[in-house]
C-alpha cells in the first residue's frame, strides 16, 4: 500500500493526532477538522518523508519535535475560534516530557470543535481581565 493511501485510511479511522501547534494553526487559520479530512481524501501527495514511514510505530510514542518521551495527561486547551476563548479542561493530550508539546487525538479536536461551533452551553463563563502592554508599562 501506498504511503498516501495508508495515510487516507488512518483518517477514515480517526486514527491520527493533531500537535498543539497544529491545532494552533487549524484554529488561526479557522480551518475545519473536516476540510482537512477532504483535502487528505481528495488531495495529492507534496512531499513524502521516507525517514518517517521507517520509523512510524515508533513516532507515534514519541514528540515529533523533538523525539521526547510521550505521556497521556488531562490538559487545559484554549481554544479560539473566530476572535473568541472558549477553554476545555480535562482535555486528555499525550504530553512531551521534554519539550511541553501536546498531542490531541483527532476524535479529541472533533468533540471540541463540536462544541465550540454547535454552541455548546459551557460548564461556566469566566470574565477575563485584558490590557495592553504600553498601558501596562507606562503605569
Ligand atoms: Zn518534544
Amino acid at each position: 500500500m501506498d504511503t498516501l493511501e495508508h495515510i487516507r485510511q488512518q483518517v477514515r479511522a480517526d486514527n491520527y493526532e493533531f500537535s498543539l501547534h497544529a491545532e494552533r494553526e487549524r484554529e488561526n487559520e479557522h480551518i475545519l477538522v473536516a476540510e482537512i479530512e477532504q483535502s487528505v481524501a481528495s488531495g495529492e501527495m507534496l512531499e513524502d518523508y521516507q525517514r518517517i514511514r521507517g520509523r512510524e510505530r515508533e513516532t507515534a510514542m514519541k514528540c515529533s519535535f523533538c523525539d521526547g518521551e510521550l505521556e497521556e495527561r488531562l490538559v487545559q486547551h484554549e481554544y479560539r475560534w473566530e476572535g473568541k476563548l472558549f477553554v476545555f479542561e480535562d482535555v486528555p493530550a499525550r504530553v512531551c516530557r521534554q519539550c511541553g508539546e501536546k498531542y490531541f487525538d483527532a476524535t479529541v479536536v472533533k468533540a471540541m470543535e463540536r462544541a465550540v461551533l454547535g454552541q455548546m452551553r459551557p460548564k461556566c463563563v469566566l470574565k477575563v481581565p485584558v490590557y495592553t502592554y504600553a498601558d501596562v508599562a507606562a503605569a
